[in-house]
């Protein structure tokens, strides 16, 4: 097991280095334009994926860091870059992480490559778990998969929604309920391939930030696929069922659940590192501008009460990075989360972010209103992070379940 450091190595610094180097000569530069026009940066990926920031091997090698500082160390650099464009990048290392956790060996070595394309042909890939009825109360799931034996098909029927690079996708990897009275324990996650008739975009959504990132419906109508593209196979599928309805006869479940609690857990981490970056840019901009603009004939930091703002946005940013870094070494050094680490990690960063962009307009007065500068973008920005993911309200649930063992409400 890997000691917690709380200090990135030399080569993990150079690799920060880089990916700054990325977010700030090619994301910063283009991030206004693409926020107006709300759509996907397709040339900035392209260009991501030319110098090698988006692809399989370079998501593969942060992701197995032992340090577990990887994964939050790249998404801060990039989120620090631009969130919208940054959101189009990683957005399909969500769905990629999907088929790596539950795929076997030939699904993740047949399908991630194609979530990703090429330099010449880029693709992306979606994760469509949330409907329209089932955001937080992800067991009332309505899309349903059906097993048809005889000719070794899926056939998938419901409505995703919120989906990041959902309908212009190349894969979709859609979960689904195969048993109903199961609830979130009868669910299957499983492969839409590229060009699968059935599959549609539905509304795609004008959002209030991260306007870059794609965000829309996947209606799927009688979608058929074949066996192999249920994640994991059927075998093991038919053992998870026979176990959950087992315990559920003997009003059990824990297991299950236990399992799906520290996946999410591992998870969260990475969305708190997103936070973490637009916060720091937010702070940084305040800072700078703060240094220079004068009133009164000095600048303005020069009076406590911005001073000690700055000083507070400082203290949460790194105190929000800390619990950041915690949990991803905990999580890739397999540590149990008896506090909900990973969650507490999400709740922090989260609300720092959405409450350092907004100090940060304020510093920034009439200028930080318009968006002849970035913090207005950044503040839009930032409030995604407390909702994707698992709401704060639903962190502090976890979190407080963990700490209490009590079923809270
Ligand atoms: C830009 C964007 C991108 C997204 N990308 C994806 C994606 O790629 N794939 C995907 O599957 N989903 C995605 N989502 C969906 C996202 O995960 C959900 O929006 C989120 O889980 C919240 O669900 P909801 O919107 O239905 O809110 P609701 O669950 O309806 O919650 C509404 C409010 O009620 C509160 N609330 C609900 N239940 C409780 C409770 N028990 N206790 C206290 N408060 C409660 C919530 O905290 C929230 O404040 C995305 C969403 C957005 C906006």
């Amino acid at each position: 097991m890997a000691e917690f450091i709380m200090e990135l190595n030399d080569e993990q610094k150079e690799v920060r280095d880089w990916i700054h180097g990325f977010a700030a000569d090619v994301m910063r530069p283009a991030a206004a334009e693409w926020d107006e026009r709300e759509e996907t940066p397709w040339p900035v990926i392209q260009e991501a994926a030319k110098i090698g920031i988006y692809s399989l091997d370079f998501y593969a090698q942060q992701y197995f860091d032992p340090t577990g500082l990887g994964i939050p160390m790249a998404m801060e650099e990039l989120f620090w870059g631009d969130a919208g464009i940054a959101l189009s990048i990683v957005g399909t290392g969500l769905a990629a992480v999907g088929v790596l956790a539950n795929g076997t060996e030939e699904q993740i070595g047949t399908w991630v490559p194609q979530m990703y394309g090429d330099a010449d042909d880029v693709k992306v890939a979606a994760f469509c778990s949330s409907e329209p009825d089932a955001g937080s109360d992800v067991a009332s799931m309505r899309t349903r998969a059906v097993y048809d034996e005889a000719k070794d098909e899926w056939v998938i029927n419901g409505t995703k929604t919120w989906a990041t690079n959902g309908g212009i996708a190349n894969v979709h990897v859609v979960v689904a309920s195969v048993d109903a009275e199961l609830g979130s324990k009868g669910h299957a996650s499983f492969i839409v391939p590229p060009n699968t008739p059935g599959l549609s975009q539905g509304q795609k959504f004008q959002k209030h930030g991260i306007r870059a990132s794609h965000t829309a419906e996947v209606v799927l109508e009688d979608v058929r696929i074949p066996g192999n593209c249920l994640l994991g196979g059927k075998e093991k599928l038919d053992e998870r069922l026979a176990r959950a309805r087992e315990r559920a006869k003997a009003g059990g479940g824990e297991r299950v659940k236990n399992a799906a609690m520290a996946t999410f857990e591992a998870s969260r981490p990475a969305v708190g590192a997103m936070a973490v970056g637009t916060a720091r840019a937010a702070y940084e901009e305040a800072l700078e501008y703060a240094k220079t603009r004068e009133q009164f004939g000095r600048p303005i930091i020069d009076n406590q009460g911005v001073a000690f703002q700055l000083a507070d946005m400082r203290t949460s940013i790194d105190a929000a990075r800390l619990l950041v870094w915690r949990a991803s070494w905990m999580a890739v050094n397999g540590r149990p989360f008896t506090a909900a680490e990973g969650s507490q990690s999400k709740l922090f960063a989260s609300e720092t972010a959405k409450k350092v962009t907004a100090q940060a307009i304020q510093i920034l007065g009439g200028n930080g209103f318009t968006r002849e500068y970035p913090v207005e973008r950044m503040h839009r920005d930032a409030a995604i992070y407390t909702i994707f993911e698992g709401t704060s309200e639903i962190q502090r649930l976890v979190i407080a379940r963990t700490l209490s063992g009590m079923p809270i409400r």
